[in-house]
């Protein structure tokens, strides 16, 4: 009769996937790591046992179907890896010759690989006119010789130095009676809790599984994007096996201009005139970030005053998705007085 024991022991449900299995044996794994807790070793042997069948797509359809009594006449030769006792301490019955390899990993439903964020620097002109720019990344992708099992013929065996829980535990003496422990990533299997035949290791990809490849992506930078707006590339992420890649995110970031000043959809600018100007009016031209000049024309008798702000409606940045619509242009001016008008004879003295 089928049973679903080997799920309970890594307290995962029947329907969990591949990659929920393996999470769950990791962590088990190293809570119950000998290494770490002697005295859990038969619940370290329990969980390796488990995840030995669960994790190889034949053994757990056989368990699925038959339970465990499907898995002990299917088990042939291979190590002793887990003994008797254990299968009749877990299922009140004896069972032979377990052990060995690890099945090949089966894909399971997909698990989302990490997402991939890079910054892109852009000028407030790119923002203002939009540009198409290309961005030259390198991301992993899956060794198409090996279709990213990393050996010949996708056999891989439990790593012994870790034990398949992909990490070591060193002691280390610091002190009269006083040892540190340091976890460390298991160096024989790079910490993947399985290592490969080295006959049968991938040429192309040397056993990594995936390749450095370059990737020029071409980035849409839309008019009006503001600093810091994401940019997404769906799925051109790390590639990864038995994962969905993520996503490559660009961020922009905006370099800082020179005349301008961006506030959301308006611009804000500073226009330097002379007190003259001031008082007897001027036509001054702006340069725009598109490079039209814009005739800024000030009627005399109408005095401006320092930090006074004239606006311009339809000059600002132009709307996101919808860049027909702009913002407006404010004009800060400072006017500058002239030298004389500051010095001392001319300063009011207070009385004391
Ligand atoms: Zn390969
Ligand atoms: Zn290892």
């Amino acid at each position: 009769m089928a049973d679903t024991k080997l799920y309970e022991v890594l307290g995962v449900s029947k329907s969990a996937s591949d990659q929920e299995i393996k999470k769950a044996y990791r962590k088990l794994a190293k809570e119950f790591h000998p290494d770490k807790n002697p005295e859990a070793g038969d619940k370290f042997k329990e969980i390796s046992f488990a995840y030995e069948v669960l994790s190889d797509e034949k053994k757990r359809a056989t368990y699925d179907r038959y339970g465990i009594q499907g898995i002990k006449e299917k088990a042939g030769g291979g190590g002793a890896d887990f003994s008797d006792d254990l299968i009749s301490q877990l299922f009140g019955g004896r069972l032979f010759g377990m052990g060995g390899p690890f099945g090949g990993h089966s894909r399971g439903r997909p698990h989302r690989g990490e997402d991939t964020v890079h910054p892109l620097k852009v000028s407030l002109e790119d923002l203002y006119n939009g540009k198409t720019t290309k961005l030259q990344l390198t991301k992993s992708v899956i060794c198409s010789t090996c279709n990213g099992k990393g050996s010949k013929s996708g056999a891989t065996f439990t790593c012994a130095s870790c034990r398949g829980c992909g990490f070591k535990i060193h002691h280390r003496i610091i002190g009269p009676n006083m040892t540190q422990q340091i976890q460390a990533r298991c160096s024989d299997c790079q910490g993947e809790g399985e290592v490969m035949n080295e006959k049968d290791r991938c040429g192309s990809c040397a056993g990594r599984k995936t390749l450095s490849v370059k990737k020029v992506l071409e980035v849409n930078v839309d008019k009006g994007m503001k600093e810091m707006q994401k940019i997404y590339f769906r799925g051109e992420g790390d590639q990864q096996p038995d994962q969905e890649p993520g996503d490559v995110i660009i961020v922009l970031e905006q370099k800082p201009h020179d005349r301008f000043q961006r506030q959301g959809i308006n611009l804000v600018t500073t226009e330097t005139i002379t007190l003259t100007e001031a008082l007897c009016g001027f036509t001054k031209v702006i340069k725009h970030l598109d490079d039209r000049q814009l005739l800024i024309t000030h009627p005399p008798g109408e005095v401006i005053k320092p930090e006074d702000i004239k606006g311009i409606v339809g000059e600002g940045m132009p709307i996101y998705k919808n860049p027909y619509e702009k913002g407006t242009l404010y004009i800060k001016f400072d006017v500058q007085f002239p030298e004389s008008y500051f010095n001392n004879d001319a300063k009011l003295k207070l009385p004391p």
